[in-house]
């Protein structure tokens, strides 16, 4: 039967990885097999973190699956989705063999994986069109069979474009790279768009793999949890392939607390919150003089082209306010990229580029 395990490396199909001393759960209460501390630090007085951590925590992987929609044995668990994309392109990759497929302007971390495996990147440039941004699927699609490209990364929402895909377009896009390559739909702003995730589509197509994470919506980047939502005899073989106990004690510990039903409710007001500011941020900025375009966002950033970069990024740093700086990226040498902030962090931005408020 043919999967997306077929699309492993060869080298990798049967690997059996590292057995670290948790991967099966102890069975006696005499714990003398992982070279433990028998005491605790005195820096952690309860011994919270004497332990090895459990490789893929279990509450954590249940509370998860939830939150995505997706059983827990289709779940991976990493060190942010970052480690995700490089495990996928490492374990798909043949070295100096095997391609990756992007469509720029898009997150940095796919070509910086296929470098580092050694893959041919095939870039299939977004079209700036009127509305936005768009990814070509029909080219992306093309150019991914003619490479074989064992992985394809779209971004949607797009880093940094806002735009997002609809799942019956990635749906179809992925019918057409069965049994050739995995479709990863990295959703790390899916929590900021009104596009259903591509979670969904795995069910009838199983070389769709989704990146989440809580680095985002959730509000944690320095627990550094993110996940793999694929098909579940992928996401074993990744297992084998990752890190020793790749979840730490206490990153385990606030991301399990941020899932929690009144976290998440609080997040639910978050995520609220910065959709109306994206919105007043998106009308004052296409009101300021030195702006010369703003594209609708789908996620908590709005990408915007300027008169004048330079001279707005001067004007920006002089007012003690940072935003990133888009102009060595192809085709945004004119570009900034800006998270939506507070109100008064927003209000600091309008000021520092002599915007005007919107009346409402
Ligand atoms: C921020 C970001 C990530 C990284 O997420 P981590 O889970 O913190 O590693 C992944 N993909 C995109 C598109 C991002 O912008």
């Amino acid at each position: 039967m043919s999967g997306p395990c077929d699309l492993v490396r060869d080298d990798l199909r049967s690997f059996a990885g590292y057995r670290s001393a948790r991967c099966e759960p102890a069975p006696g209460d005499v714990w003398l097999d992982a070279n433990e501390s028998p005491w605790p630090s005195a820096a952690d007085p309860d011994g919270a973190a004497r332990r090895y951590p459990e490789p893929q925590p279990r509450a954590l992987g249940e509370a998860l699956s939830a939150l995505y929609g997706c059983g827990p044995q289709r779940l991976l668990i990493g060190r942010g989705s970052d480690e995700a994309i490089d495990l996928l392109v490492r374990a798909t990759c043949a070295f100096g063999r095997d391609a990756v497929a992007i469509s720029p302007p898009v997150f940095g971390m796919y070509a910086v994986c296929a470098r580092l495996q050694g893959a041919r990147l095939v870039e299939v440039p977004q079209r700036d069109a009127g509305g936005g941004w768009r990814v070509d699927l029909g080219a992306l699609g093309d150019a991914a069979l003619d490479a074989r490209a064992k992985v394809v990364f779209l971004c949607s929402p797009g880093n940094p474009t806002g735009e997002a895909i609809a799942p019956e377009a990635i749906a179809a896009l992925a019918g057409r790279l069965r049994g050739t390559a995995l479709l990863v739909v990295d959703e790390a702003y899916g929590e900021f768009s009104t596009v259903p995730s591509a979670v969904a589509l795995l069910d009838d197509h199983s070389n769709v793999a989704v990146l989440r994470t809580l680095s985002k919506a959730h509000a944690i980047p320095a627990a550094r949890v993110g996940c793999l939502v694929a098909d579940a005899g992928l996401v074993a073989l990744l297992r084998r392939c990752q890190a020793p106990y790749p979840v730490p004690g206490p990153s385990a510990s606030v991301a399990l607390a941020a899932l929690a039903p009144d976290a998440l409710a609080r997040t639910g007001e978050r995520v609220g919150a910065v959709r109306r500011e994206r919105a007043r941020l998106f009308a004052a900025l296409c009101a300021t003089d030195c702006v010369r375009r703003v594209y609708p966002s789908q996620g908590n950033f709005l990408l915007a082209r300027f008169d004048d970069a330079t001279r707005a990024l001067e004007r920006l740093r002089t007012a003690g306010v940072v935003v990133r700086d888009m102009r060595a990226t192809p085709r945004l040498e004119d570009a900034l990229r800006i998270s939506v902030g507070t109100p008064a962090e927003n209000d600091r931005l309008l000021a520092a580029l002599g915007g005007r408020e919107v009346p409402s």
